[in-house]
């Protein structure tokens, strides 16, 4: 078998299995579901071994096999580098898990792991023959499309509500994206983007309505298996919004065994939402299969990114989360601010709101006995703290004369 660049070779609508074609332009299936792409894995285990994939540039496009764009070309970069997987020592004794790692997104491209997404979708998109794209966004994933949409020459319209952080703002508009701000929420924002590109005769980019975006967001856990040398942590704790990095983590795991690269149990999956926000964590605990929207005006967080009243891909998170034996809770505001503060601190490491949540999941997590001190845990830090000023300002500090001597 000759060497493959993508393995790609179809997508499976994950709610009725309907098998659609991966080499035209699509978004949901008929019957309303997520797209999924499936991989021709005989072929990646043909072409590619792990220890050919280590001597590759460290970046998540040395999964190349494993994700959707059809060659070298056809890659969109801004410089993808590996993320840190760092072990979060001080905190891990303090919490009696001395194997606890943080999986630090902060040094993507526009600074979250929305890059991951849109460099895959984007790139795929171009490769696709689409020229003009639009979709809401709480702010990242659209400052992450809005740049790679013009690193590879696409138009882009972005849909965000008024109260998005603030710099994402001019990240969309000064990347040349058309922006508009709604006064309400991402629900909001979606319809409206998603009647804007239907007129125009766009291709919708939002969240599970095109299949790449999850390809992207899966090279996390592409990234964390090879950085602990092919072996899977026991628990991955990730901050869920409308959910496409939890899907894509889940995805690259069961990819990952099927190609025979890992063995053992698979990581029970924690999927963190704010208490302010929380619809995913409500049908988990009442056994539902689906979620229900939260009440718009309730729908409030310091993590902006986790402020989702419903996603499309409510049963798919639902499901990779019972599937894989972990769990779902909500975290207050309070306890996500301290946590950011505390982890700085004590770690020199500046989280993001929802990565915060995701380590106050932890600690509350190991305080119930669901954690065993022994277990290796990764939590997500999906974006640079920087990003949100507005909850770091003001600081206080004594302010000298120049001529001021300090002891
Ligand atoms: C978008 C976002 C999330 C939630 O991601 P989903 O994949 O939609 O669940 C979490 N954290 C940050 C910083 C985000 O920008
Ligand atoms: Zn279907």
């Amino acid at each position: 078998m000759g060497a493959v660049y993508s393995a790609l070779s179809h997508l499976d609508c994950s709610r009725c299995a309907t098998r659609h074609d991966a080499s035209v332009p699509q978004n949901l299936c008929g019957c309303g579901g997520p797209l999924l792409a499936r991989y021709d894995l005989d072929a990646v285990r043909a072409t590619v071994t792990r220890e050919e994939i280590a001597r590759r540039a460290p970046s998540l496009w040395r999964y190349h096999e494993l994700l959707p764009v059809s060659s070298a070309d056809a890659v969109v970069a801004l410089g993808e580098s590996i993320t840190p997987l760092l072990p979060l020592r001080s905190l891990g004794r303090e919490l009696g898990l001395p194997r606890l790692l943080v999986k630090d997104e902060a040094p993507l491209p526009t600074g979250s792991f929305k890059a991951r997404g849109a460099a895959v979708g984007v790139a795929r998109a171009a490769e696709l023959g689409i020229t003009a794209i639009g979709m809401p966004t709480n702010g990242n994933a659209g400052a992450a499309w809005s740049a790679y949409a013009a690193r590879a020459g696409l138009r882009s319209l972005v849909v965000m509500p008024t109260a998005a952080p603030e710099i994402t703002r001019a990240e969309c508009a000064l990347a040349g994206a058309e922006l508009y701000l709604v006064d309400g929420l991402i629900s909001d924002a979606g319809r409206i983007a998603r009647d804007a590109v239907r007129r125009r005769g766009w291709f919708e980019a939002a969240t599970l309505r095109e299949p790449y975006r999850v390809e992207g967001k899966k090279t996390m856990a592409l990234e964390i298996v090879e950085q602990l040398g092919w072996r899977l942590p026991d628990v991955i704790v990730y901050p869920t919004g409308g959910g496409v990095g939890l899907i894509g983590i889940a995805k690259a795991l069961e990819e990952l065994a099927e190609l025979g690269w890992v063995d053992g149990p698979m990581p029970r999956l924690v999927a963190v939402q704010a208490a302010g926000c929380a619809p995913i964590v409500r049908a988990f605990s009442s056994g539902a299969a689906q979620a229900q929207p939260w009440p718009d005006g309730e729908a409030h967080t310091v993590a902006f990114g986790l402020t989702v009243p419903s996603t499309i891909g409510d049963r798919l998170v639902l499901d990779a989360v019972r599937r894989s034996g972990g769990t779902a809770l909500a975290v207050g505001d309070d306890a996500i601010a301290a946590e950011q503060g505390r982890c700085l601190r004590r770690e020199g490491v500046l989280l993001c709101p929802e990565g915060a949540a995701a380590l106050v999941a932890v600690r509350e997590l190991r305080a119930a006995g669901w954690l065993d001190a022994a277990e290796q845990v990764v939590v997500l830090n999906t974006g640079s703290g920087l990003k949100y000023q507005h909850t770091l300002l003001p600081v206080d500090a004594p302010v000298l004369t120049p001529d001021a001597v300090l002891e």
